[in-house]
């Protein structure tokens, strides 16, 4: 059976000073529960500037939280200027990378072709590649739920072998920071069949094996909604990731 994975992209919100903060609280709001982190992964995605600074604390504190950055180059090194290799986030201890965020796909251009190229870059370095699909509310209206974020998945698979660790991030862009998020019923729609995309590209195994996570307006009041779907692996949260009591509440979903 999968682990739940709740995971918290910080956007562009907090400094590495904020970052503390944040992590501290949080860290303070779960400690009196046992082990949340034997029923449930939480991972943060905190800009880069904060990373090193995340991979501190919580290194020095044994804080269970799994550290993941929220792009990466697809190349590994050279004359990119302001590009962030693979190598360098492996070496920060970074368990996963967001990539195809809807937000790099809308303001900055990232295709298909692009976001599948950074999976292998994230794959070569041993990071495991979060890969965001989902529709706008236009192609909602025209092709329906599953086809864009099918579509997507799809070309994001390309050339990842059978074996590889991937989590799949179904967020539609309609529900991203509108309080409109999809109902459980969708979200388990789509999960289901992104994850039959899976088991056609790389197999059964691959299938069971894959996290795949709802992303949109997730919060505290409706986490466990998502949560009870048998399809919904976790969730990726944005804006409620950035209120430590918030963001505890929704990682203890389940109590
Ligand atoms: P919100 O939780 O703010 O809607 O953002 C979702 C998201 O885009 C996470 O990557």
């Amino acid at each position: 059976s999968r682990k739940p994975l709740i995971a918290g992209n910080w956007k562009m919100n907090l400094d590495h000073l904020q970052s503390v903060a944040l992590v501290q609280k949080l860290h303070w709001a779960l400690k009196d529960a046992k082990h949340e982190s034997d029923t449930v992964e939480v991972a943060l995605f905190p800009p880069f500037t904060d990373l090193r600074t995340v991979q501190t604390l919580v290194d020095a504190d044994k804080i269970p939280f799994a550290l993941g950055a929220q792009d990466i180059s697809a190349h590994d090194s050279g004359a990119y200027t302001g590009e962030i290799s693979g190598a360098f986030l492996a070496k920060l201890d970074c368990s996963y990378v967001i990539i195809g965020h809807s937000e790099r796909r809308e303001h900055h251009n990232e295709t298909d072709e692009v976001v599948a190229s950074k999976v292998q870059a994230a794959l070569r370095h041993g990071v495991v590649p979060v890969i965001c699909v989902g529709e706008t509310a236009e192609d909602l209206e025209k092709f329906g739920a599953s086809a864009v974020p099918v579509g997507q998945l799809k070309i994001a698979l390309e050339n990842v072998p059978a074996t590889g660790d991937i989590v799949v991030a179904y967020e539609p862009v309609w529900a991203i920071g509108s309080g409109q998020a999809a109902t459980p019923e969708q979200a388990q729609d789509v999960c289901a069949t992104l994850r039959s995309v899976v088991a056609e590209t790389l197999g059964a195994d691959a299938a069971e094996r894959t996290r795949v996570l709802y992303g949109g307006s997730v919060k505290s009041n409706n986490i466990a909604s998502f949560m009870r779907e048998p399809d919904v692996d976790g969730a990726l949260v944005g804006g409620g990731s950035l209120v430590a009591d918030e963001f505890a509440a929704i990682i203890r979903f389940q109590k």
